[in-house]
């Protein structure tokens, strides 16, 4: 059995302009947090939020054992509030706690937490139409121990922040063909801390060369398109919507999975196949139209315009009819209220 959900909030609360502000900044006032330890979760609380007391040698500060999810609230057009697709979220923090073998977190016991602090800090969800609430559900490893095993003991924690459109101008990639993400049976398709510490040497590395990001490639031939950066990556070559399928060293991305849901629905065609670098810069140069773009979370849609192929770049389409657009608007309308919400992805609070 998984504990309650004690609740303690803070007298005054304030809500601080923060549109300016870069994305994940500014916490919200509260924070939700459960001990594991002797084998069960305890103290379930939601808190004013503060900093934690960690033992140095708390071992997620030395071997990674750390997972993360990360998810919104919206306030819809009638002024409700919804976590989206809280189940999926949840499915895939259970995958990565397995693979990383961290303790199993109850279902209700994650969507209590995150339900009952954006209800706490509702005041934080942002009312205009590109904002929405971040919410950061997270795992680490706190047991004080030098030696490398499993820990014992662990946190689960949810904090929020308030979050407006996340990149402004579209995106400027690179091929990346000397360094990977991801291999085969290794952790690519599950959000733990190391995959991204891992990653920022070849995306600085683009960065000086005047990029934003990487479209990763595939660790045995460096050809097949992998992400981009931290987003799922996405395609539209004469009209089919082409995307990596999920061969173990891809994120099973939350925002990818309501693209594909709602393209198949609008009728459009859609792949899920191998793409390779080859197949992309052939499609570019003979002129086909192609659109290419991110999928996550945090962008919900990034679009693509220059990427570079082997030292030769080539743009892609960006005009205000791109298919990538609609999809985004389409999944917009869903969790606006303004389309009918028929898988029930919208968990209102
Ligand atoms: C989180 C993430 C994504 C996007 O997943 P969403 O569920 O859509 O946010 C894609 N790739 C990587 C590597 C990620 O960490």
């Amino acid at each position: 059995m998984e504990p309650v959900i004690s609740i303690t909030t803070q007298a005054e609360r304030k809500v601080t302009d923060t549109k300016s502000l870069p994305f994940g900044k500014i916490p919200t006032e509260h924070m939700f947090v459960a001990e594991y330890a002797g084998g069960k979760w305890q103290n379930a609380q939601v808190v004013p939020f503060h900093d934690l007391t960690l033992s140095p040698l708390a071992m997620c500060l030395h071997y990674g054992q750390t997972v993360f999810e990360g998810m919104k609230a919206f306030m819809m057009n009638d002024g409700k509030i919804n976590v989206f697709r809280i189940d999926k979220h949840y499915e895939r923090f259970s995958k990565s706690l397995r693979r990383m073998c961290m303790p199993h977190v109850p279902k209700n016991l994650f969507s209590d937490a995150i339900t009952s602090l954006v209800k706490v800090d509702s005041d934080w969800v942002p009312s205009d139409e590109e904002g929405s609430l971040y919410i950061r559900p997270f795992m680490i490893a706190t047991e004080p121990r030098i030696g490398i095993k499993e820990s014992d003991n662990y946190l689960f924690m949810v904090v929020c922040s308030p979050a407006f459109q996340y990149y402004s101008e579209p995106l400027r990639v690179r091929v990346e063909t000397d360094y990977v993400r991801a291999a085969e049976g290794g952790t690519g398709d599950t959000k733990c801390g190391g995959n991204y510490g891992g990653a920022f040497f070849p995306t600085h590395k683009a960065k000086e060369d005047g990029y934003d990001q990487v479209l990763w490639t595939d660790s045995v031939h460096h050809e097949y398109i992998e992400e981009s950066g931290t987003m799922n990556a996405m395609f539209v070559i004469d009209g089919i919507l082409i995307t990596p399928a999920l061969t173990g060293t891809i994120l099973d991305g939350v925002t990818r999975n309501s693209l594909l849901t709602v393209a198949r629905e609008k009728g459009i065609a859609v792949e899920e196949r191998r793409i390779s670098r080859h197949e992309l810069a052939e499609a570019l140069e003979d002129g086909k139209r192609v659109e290419a773009f991110g999928a996550g979370t945090a962008a919900v849609v990034a679009p693509i315009k220059t990427i570079a192929i082997h030292h030769k770049e080539y743009n892609c389409y960006i005009g205000e009819d791109a298919l990538m657009y609609q999809l985004k608007k389409h999944l917009f309308d869903i969790r606006k209220g303004n389309t009918p919400d028929v898988h029930g992805w919208n968990t209102i609070i």
